[in-house]
């Protein structure tokens, strides 16, 4: 990826379509785009899946509680939503089995009713997934409910074990991004949509992008404007066509990480209901256990939605009735946030209520095609949609064609190819293996880009040469683009992400040509974001 001479054709060339936001959505449709013959730009403001994209719970689901909900009011919708999720668990694994891969998700319960209840809800849940390869629902004794984990309170009757998938969503959309790009598409992140030209028609036919890493401002001509911008989709409707009403009610919901010895365990927990009738997923993630997630209306928009102490206290109260030993506030090591891009129905919904479902909208006026709403797993039939819609509106017809479409580094992957690896490059074990998981059939790349395979912090299988790789390959810009996105130590652990800054900034530095003073800002500038995110949580790190 070559974020140079991309901007250039950006300035240079004329495209049929232009896509606005790489979060999945966007970097979803560009992919779709490309792949049925599109000339098409991709622009992200700050990185691919900077926002909701990197932020999920990381499952690939339909929606055990959309589907409760979907019986209990006759929502023939929000079962069809279901559905639809189920049947691409299959095609978003395939398509990148580095970066995803099936989970068992355990639900203790308390009764042989809830046993029962949970027994046949999660079967029902089993059936919906046709042409799905995972298991199927199981009730398991008390005895074995333990051996999967052993932390939970010795109060449980007993539990019921179903699948869904799990993802690494960062590093899927940039998969999608990366992938767009090496099919033809002009990909670019670290640059905003500020303004739009249009001709006498009052059509859209040009965007003001401004260049945030050089501070340049260009123009982007294109047939066609698709807003994908997650939580942000108003503002771009809005700046294209002024007098439309707002869609928009984004949800914020947080996760917090704690140590691995809360679950001992590969499995996950679905904690079935919490206070305010809602799930709460525990969950092992790149060793750690994330737990989440919340769901409260937001408005400050233009603020990142980071922890706070209070809903670090309702997730512990929430896991307080299933493990032995409850974690306290100090064994939290991390957290997010994210904005669910939830669309508006009816006015005074309850933001939990709100269908997770997704629209493709057209506003005649300005030709501007929207993507709202939606969610990860059902990121693909999104896309699809949208670029049906495309078509209809560019005259052109031209098949989907991502369902079997490999992602960068998923064709011909196979785990074991990290011994491969440690025989040829000499290196640890966890080494190889994180390297085989995040980068599929690129991982010897990565490599090959550096000797340098010394860890960037002693506790976690991230090396220096992935610095270097993903500066030189995967448009890497700045310390958080590798931190939060490229790795995911910001997400796992904030006191080991500060004291290895400098450590990578010195070596981003020489890749990039920062000066002395710029690296010296850039480094200053994000451990004082770390600080902010300690200092709200209210933890000690
Ligand atoms: C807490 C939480 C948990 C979730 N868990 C799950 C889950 O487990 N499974 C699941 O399937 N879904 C889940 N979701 C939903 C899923 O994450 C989102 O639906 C999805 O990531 C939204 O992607 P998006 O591309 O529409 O939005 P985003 O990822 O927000 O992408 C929009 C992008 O547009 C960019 N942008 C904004 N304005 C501009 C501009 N002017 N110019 C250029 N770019 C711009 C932004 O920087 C951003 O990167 C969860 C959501 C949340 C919040």
């Amino acid at each position: 990826m070559n974020r140079s001479k991309n901007l250039e054709r950006l300035e240079n060339e004329q495209f049929d379509i232009c896509i606005i936001g790489g979060g999945a959505s966007g970097a979803g449709c560009a992919l779709d785009a490309v792949l049925r013959g599109f000339k098409v730009a991709l622009i992200e403001k700050e990185d691919f899946a900077a926002e909701t994209s990197s932020k999920s719970t990381k499952l690939i689901h339909g929606g055990v509680r959309y589907l409760e909900q979907a019986f209990k009011n006759f929502d023939f919708a929000q079962l069809r939503q279901v559905r639809h999720g189920l049947e691409e668990r299959h095609t978003v694994i395939r398509n990148a089995p580095h970066l995803a891969h099936p989970l068992a998700l355990i639900t203790p319960v308390f009764s042989w009713f809830e046993g029962f209840y949970f027994t046949i809800g999660l079967t029902i849940y089993g059936f919906f997934a046709k042409n799905d390869t995972m298991p199927k629902a199981q009730w398991l004794n008390k005895k074995e409910t333990f051996e999967h984990i052993p932390t939970l309170t010795p109060k449980l009757h007993s539990s019921v074990m179903y699948y869904d998938g799990q993802l690494d969503d960062a590093r899927y959309c940039l998969a999608l991004a990366h992938s767009a790009d090496e099919a033809g598409a002009a990909v670019v992140n670290h640059s905003t949509i500020t303004g739009f030209e249009k001709d006498s028609n009052g059509k859209l036919v040009a965007a003001t992008v401004k260049d945030n890493i050089f501070d340049k401002t260009i123009s982007v001509k294109a047939k066609l404007f698709i807003n994908c911008t997650g939580p942000h989709g108003d503002s771009i409707r809005l700046l294209a066509n002024s007098t439309q009403e707002k869609r928009l009610r984004p949800s914020k919901g947080v996760h917090i990480m704690l140590p691995p010895e809360v679950l001992c365990s590969q499995d996950a927990m679905l904690i079935p209901k919490t206070k305010d009738g809602r799930v709460v997923f525990v969950i092992p993630f790149e060793g750690e256990v994330m737990v989440g997630t919340t769901d409260d209306e937001y408005r400050d928009l233009d603020k990142e939605p980071i922890l706070i102490e209070q809903e670090i206290d309702f997730l512990l109260d929430t896991l307080r009735p299933y493990i032995a030993n409850v974690p306290n506030k100090s064994q939290i090591k991390s957290g997010f946030g994210g904005l669910r891009p939830l669309i508006a129905s009816s006015g005074s919904k309850a933001t939990k209520k709100l269908v997770r479902d997704h629209e493709v909208e057209y506003d005649e006026t300005s030709n501007l095609l929207s993507l709202l709403g939606g969610k990860w797993t059902t990121y693909r039939l999104m896309a699809k949609d949208t670029i049906d819609e495309a078509c209809k509106l560019l005259n052109k017809e031209a098949e989907c064609k991502t369902e079997l479409h490999y992602l960068i580094g998923g064709e011909n992957y196979n785990f074991e190819e990290w011994r491969n690896i440690q025989e040829k490059y000499k290196l640890e074990e966890d080494i190889c293996q994180h390297l085989a998981k995040k980068y599929g059939t690129r991982a010897k790349n990565v490599l090959e880009a550096s000797d340098l395979t010394d860890r960037i912090h002693r506790a976690y299988p991230f090396i220096k040469a992935e610095v270097i790789y993903t500066v030189r390959y995967e448009m890497v810009n700045s310390l958080r683009d590798f931190f939060a996105r490229r790795t995911r130590l910001e997400l796992i652990d904030w006191k080991a992400t500060h004291s290895s800054v400098d450590t990578v900034a010195e070596i981003m530095a020489a890749e990039l040509n920062w000066s002395e003073q710029q690296t010296q800002a850039n480094s200053d500038d994000y451990k004082k974001l770390l600080k902010n995110f300690i200092q709200s949580a209210n933890i000690v790190v």
